[in-house]
């Protein structure tokens, strides 16, 4: 007999993991199951999260958002990458841009060529559109013509993080969600197999569901308080165990149209410009710095007035062992945690979704696809845990214990095998499920100062002078491309301006 369909799904959490989820849900089912979402005002949410990266853009898709509205409604700006400061060694920069490095020839990939010919066509850099516009601060809307430079432009999102959970809010409750103030203090297991039954809040209402979505953050309340879920720790690789968020006015360099990420004495700073505001923070690690010296390096770094409280966040990098247990499904911070610096986190949100979406259970829970989802989540968090961690490692900084730690501690065999295979020939090869694709590996194992010792024996196949040639006319034009486009700040004055009058949640 095939098991009954789910009727119910109860999302237990209202941050960033629990409306993206309640609006993917309430989307994609279409009315044919129930949503509830339960959330508690007492507890609040993290409040941060302002970083996205491109594959935002197909879950506003899927969704059927509005662009020019979302950007409105959440004060956005767009993103065209990172720029890193500070890392290899004080006064260095690159940026970790979207899209791709110039072109391939045949089977000959770009950057193996550009790594023959670099000392006479300059950096590689000035073979990213996403790249060369982000350091003239400018910003136009990808060409649909593939023939265009402007078609190889990759964008993300700068969006404040409350204004979005409001926003998927208004979304989800359009098409039927429902919502529920209040704090769970109890929850029920069957008593035959220990499936999750129902939640019951302070008040005394009980609240029962097929399906649970513990996006409870940190506290992790059903997968891990409750089903007892393990957490894997990978401090030794990722220290940073604290993080102070400062908002302030907006000033210094402006609406930029990247993250700006600088290393610091014992962490580093993210600065992302918001259209009412920057947002500000300190990642640091407290075995090497305090609360009080890491929020007066952050506050003297500000580009204007602070405009809040500064609020101090624990953590600990790791991730559920299992990310699905049983009945409940555990998405955003309470499958686990890596620190912000490639703005992976909503990311790994939309794609805990996508997964349940294509592995969307009945009554039954087969245990293979509960299996599935928790293998192919493992490797996908591994895969940007390794990505995270060259940051640190690959450096030549020396100027501080922090450093001297992260610079010679000994890192997961899948990544060093990576760094040796480019440090050698420049090879890279994508993996399955690999949220980063070629060119991010390029750009950040080339910032870090990872230059491949030699390239590709292929490249000598082609002829050296038709080579430069080729690179130089493609810089120009790169570099024509970005001159005509506009200033990021007027295109979002014209795009999406937010009503300035507009009621700002604090
Ligand atoms: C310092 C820092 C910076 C970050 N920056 C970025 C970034 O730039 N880009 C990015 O992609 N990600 C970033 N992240 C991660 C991002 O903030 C989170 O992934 C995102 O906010 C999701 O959080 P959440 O919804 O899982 O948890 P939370 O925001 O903590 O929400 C938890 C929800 O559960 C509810 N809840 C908890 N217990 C109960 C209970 N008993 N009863 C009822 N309700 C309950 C709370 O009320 C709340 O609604 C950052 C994280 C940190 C710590």
């Amino acid at each position: 007999m095939t098991p009954a369909p789910i009727r119910k799904v109860l999302v237990l959490g209202g941050g960033t993991a629990g409306w993206m989820t309640a609006a993917a849900l309430s989307k994609v089912l279409n009315g044919q199951v129930e949503v509830v979402l339960v959330e508690s005002e007492q507890i609040g949410t993290v409040g941060v999260g302002e970083a996205t990266i491109p594959p935002i853009l197909t879950f506003n898709a899927m969704l059927g958002i509005d662009e020019r509205e979302f950007m409105r409604a959440t004060r956005a700006t767009f993103k065209l990458g990172i720029e890193f400061r500070d890392w290899t060694r004080l006064g260095d920069r690159y940026i970790h841009p979207f899209g791709t490095f110039g072109l391939d020839i045949e089977a000959i990939k770009f950057h193996q060529i550009w790594r023959k010919v670099r000392d006479r066509v300059g950096p590689i850099e000035d073979f990213n559109l996403a790249a060369v516009a982000a350091r003239q601060n400018r910003f136009a809307m990808p060409d649909p013509d593939p023939a265009k430079v402007l078609s190889s432009l990759k964008y993300a999102f700068h969006f404040d993080a409350g204004l979005y959970a409001r926003f998927l809010r208004g979304f989800a409750e359009k098409r039927g969600a429902t919502r529920i103030e209040g704090k769970v203090a109890d929850v029920a297991l069957r008593g035959e197999d220990g499936f999750i039954q129902s939640v019951t809040l302070e008040d005394g209402r009980t609240i029962e569901a097929d399906l649970f979505i513990d996006c409870t953050g940190f506290r992790a309340l059903l997968i891990g308080q409750t089903l007892g879920g393990r957490y894997l720790d990978w401090s030794r690789w990722l220290p940073n165990d604290r993080a102070v968020a400062l908002p302030c006015a907006t000033g210094g360099d402006g609406l930029t149209p990247y993250t700006r990420a600088t290393a610091d004495k014992a962490g580093w700073r993210w600065r992302i410009p918001l259209q009412h505001r920057t947002g500000n923070g300190y990642v640091y690690s407290s075995a090497h710095i305090g609360d009080d010296e890491a929020l007066a390096a952050l506050t003297a770094g500000l580009d204007g007035p602070a405009q809040a409280d500064p609020n101090f966040l624990r953590f600990q990098a790791g991730r559920r062992d299992q990310a699905w247990i049983k009945n409940c499904v555990a998405i955003g911070l309470s499958s686990g945690f890596l620190e912000p610096l490639e703005s992976t986190s909503i990311h790994l949100i939309q794609a805990g979704i996508t997964k349940l979406l294509a592995l969307f259970p009945d009554k039954g829970f087969d245990p293979l696809e509960i299996d599935e989802y928790n293998r192919l989540t493992a490797q996908q968090v591994e895969l940007v845990r390794d990505f995270i961690i060259l940051h640190f490692k690959a450096t030549e900084r020396s100027d501080t214990p922090y450093w001297d730690y992260v610079r010679t501690m000994e890192i997961p065999d899948t990544l060093a095998r990576k760094i040796e295979l480019f440090a050698g020939r420049g090879r890279i090869f994508q993996s399955d499920y690999d949220l980063f694709a070629e060119p991010s590996w390029i750009a950040v194992l080339l910032g870090q100062g990872i230059v491949p010792r030699q390239y590709d024996a292929l490249v000598d196949t082609l002829p050296e002078a038709a080579l430069v040639h080729r690179l130089k006319r493609m810089a120009d034009l790169i570099g024509q491309t970005a001159q005509a486009m506009p200033d990021h700040q007027a295109f979002i004055a014209r795009y999406c301006a937010a009503d300035a009058a507009a009621n700002i949640p604090a």
